[in-house]
């Protein structure tokens, strides 16, 4: 039976007293030999703990990250909130360049720890937490950027660490 830790205080303590142990998985996991297995361990790690995590009573990657937003998210979602683009641009974004974020954090559309424009979110949106997208070896610095904010990254990470061998590795070599 796998323990999921989602008290998100708790992962936050946590990962700051992980933080060496995490750097020492990152470099173990750039130089596996085989990526394309842990791919296959991570997503089946994040089907089981996804469907164990309740995101609706979490919300904290629309509380803490810098949304992007392409012009066509940005018509789509103007459009079905009856806006001009002038009207939400003002209301909701930041410009450079040629990037565009949400301006708020908290998200402006998250209510109760709940998306109000579900089927409108923005792909950043979509794909986060990202652990079914291939290639996790060469992801592990954006992974981490997020292990102590979202319970899914951060159980999928234990976990792995556990399946894989990497904590009694660790042990072995600290203490014998
Ligand atoms: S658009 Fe919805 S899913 Fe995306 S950050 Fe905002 S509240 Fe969260
Ligand atoms: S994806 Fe992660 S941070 Fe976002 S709501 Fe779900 S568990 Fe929380």
């Amino acid at each position: 039976m796998i323990h999921i830790e989602t008290n998100l205080s708790t992962i936050a303590v946590l990962a700051v007293e992980k933080q060496s142990e995490n750097e020492a998985f990152g470099s173990f996991l750039q130089s596996v030999a085989h990526p394309e297995q842990i791919d296959t361990l991570v997503y089946s790690l994040n089907n089981t703990i996804s469907s164990k995590v309740d995101c609706t009573t979490c919300g904290n990657c629309c509380k803490t990250l810098m949304i992007n937003v392409t012009e066509e998210e940005a018509d789509n979602l103007a459009t079905h909130l009856q806006q001009t683009r002038a009207q939400f641009d003002s209301t909701c974004l930041e410009k450079g360049g040629s990037m565009m974020v949400i301006n708020t954090m908290p998200c402006h559309f998250l209510s109760n720890q709940k998306c109000t424009v579900y089927d409108y979110r923005f792909a950043g949106c979509r794909e986060f937490p990202a652990l079914h997208l291939p290639n996790f070896t060469k992801r592990i610095f954006t992974t981490f950027m997020h292990y102590n904010r979202c319970p899914i990254i951060y159980n999928v990470v234990e976990q792995l660490k556990i399946e894989i061998g990497f904590i009694e590795t660790v042990i072995t070599e600290a203490y014998y």
